[in-house]
């Protein structure tokens, strides 16, 4: 039988952020959502996605190698020594990405077995018990559930801390298969409006909301930390975070809210993969007054200490 494989995009070593102490990031391929801020498109596919970063092609003249490897043409000269990409002709076979000897051409997934991934983190024993761990990240952890959980599980067995960071954009099945084996759990709610989490993130928040209720009430050990992205013009207006404060107000056993200021490190990623990055140009939100308003918040709320 064939060994169960989970598609990977980026395993990040000596995290600090993420959960408690320095923790590796295991970064899942696939999600459900497609929010325009999106800080890790590469990651939105559940495929193999070919990327071109022009900044490392060393030009057509002394190589131009992709160029004759393709079969379907999907590379032209753009006469200034630069390729140019019709990605509508790209049958993603992958060819181009084995003669790139710069690694202009690269691929953004690999299927890894748990115990490959097991092994590239191992060699953090020492980390790990200065208190810090694993994260399982994404992408959506809950698309490879079956993968996520047989990880988990193995760093269960020799004590590892465990943390996922979720949509909640699943079956409730799926997320209660993971959650047993988590001892936190990032939870995403973006965007209380129905219409407006539409809109910008392409589905539904009807599911995400039932999910957190049914994880307080049926997981009262695990540390729960619901998250809120603040992005301009979107969702940065104190009415769109006191709404879903009010909806977090009704749950309990929840540890902390936290609101995290936009940022658009991602924007060259959406280029590289032909990508459009919708808020190219928005300018960044001023951190202390959303610091002030989470601080605020948490007041509010009915926390609970670290269980
Ligand atoms: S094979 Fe790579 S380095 Fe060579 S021209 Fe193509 S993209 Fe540039
Ligand atoms: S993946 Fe295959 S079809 Fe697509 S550009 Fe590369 S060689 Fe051409």
């Amino acid at each position: 039988m064939k060994e169960l494989t989970g598609r990977i995009v980026n395993i990040q070593k000596y995290s600090v952020h993420d959960g408690p102490g320095i923790r590796d990031l295991v970064f899942m391929k696939g999600c459900p959502l497609k929010c325009i801020w999106c800080s890790n498109p590469e990651t939105q596919s559940p495929s193999f996605q070919l990327a071109y970063n022009s900044k490392r092609c060393i030009g057509v003249e002394s190589c131009g190698y992709c160029v004759k490897e393709c079969a379907q043409e999907v590379f032209t000269i753009n006469g200034k020594n630069n390729i140019e990409m019709d990605r509508s002709k790209c049958i993603n076979c992958l060819k181009c990405v084995n003669i790139c000897c710069s690694k202009a051409l690269h691929v953004f997934g690999t299927d890894m077995t748990v115990d490959e991934v097991f092994k590239k983190t191992q060699n953090q024993t020492d980390t790990w018990r200065s208190n810090g761990g694993v994260t399982i990240s994404g992408g959506e952890p809950l698309l490879q559930a079956d993968f996520v959980t047989a990880l988990l599980k193995k760093y269960k067995t020799v004590g590892v801390h465990t943390a996922i960071e979720t949509t909640g954009y699943a079956p409730w099945e799926r997320l209660e298969q993971v959650a047993r084996w988590c001892n936190l759990i990032f939870y995403d709610i973006k965007i209380l409006n129905k219409q407006k989490h539409n809109n910008y993130t392409g589905v539904d928040n009807s599911v995400i909301l039932q999910n957190i209720k049914k994880l307080t009430e049926k997981f009262p050990d695990i540390e729960i930390i619901v998250r809120t992205p603040v992005i301009p013009n979107i969702n940065n207006q104190e009415k769109d975070i006191i709404n879903i404060v009010k909806f977090l107000d009704g749950l309990d056993n929840l540890n902390d809210y936290e609101l995290l200021p936009y940022h658009g490190y991602g924007s060259s990623k959406y280029l590289q993969l032909g990508m459009t990055y919708k808020l190219e140009g928005i300018g960044s939100l001023e951190k202390e007054p959303i610091y002030e308003l989470n601080q605020r918040i948490r007041k509010m709320l009915n926390l609970r200490k670290k269980v």
